[in-house]
């Protein structure tokens, strides 16, 4: 191999690398709490950790593994929620959008 086919070699498996790397992170960015969508909908990661107060009709049972939106199988730690686009919701986490897998 020519130097500088060499050159454009490592440039295109460097790119493709980076190319990679950005999916997964996009694939795997979870919901932060404290923005602002995570907020209007009361989301968390963890289902005991809802404010009972101001939502009273949540229950204990109710969790994103097994709300109608979570995009993963019922035993993924984490996926996808339309609601919050691209990122993940935790299995154990809740938002005040739930509706119970039927
Ligand atoms: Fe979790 Fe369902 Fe709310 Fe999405 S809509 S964050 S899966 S409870």
């Amino acid at each position: 191999m020519k130097n500088s086919n060499r050159r454009v070699f490592m440039c295109q498996v460097v790119t493709a690398s980076s190319a990679v790397l950005a999916t997964q992170a996009m694939a795997q960015a979870k919901v932060d709490p404290k923005d602002a969508q995570a907020i209007s909908l009361g989301y968390v990661h963890d289902t005991t950790k809802v404010d009972a107060k101001k939502y009273p009709k949540h229950a204990a049972a109710q969790k994103c593994a097994n709300c109608q939106l979570y995009a993963g199988k019922p035993t993924d730690a984490w996926a996808g929620c339309p609601l919050f686009g691209a990122k993940q919701v935790a299995a154990n986490g809740w938002c005040s959008a739930y509706a119970k897998k039927g």
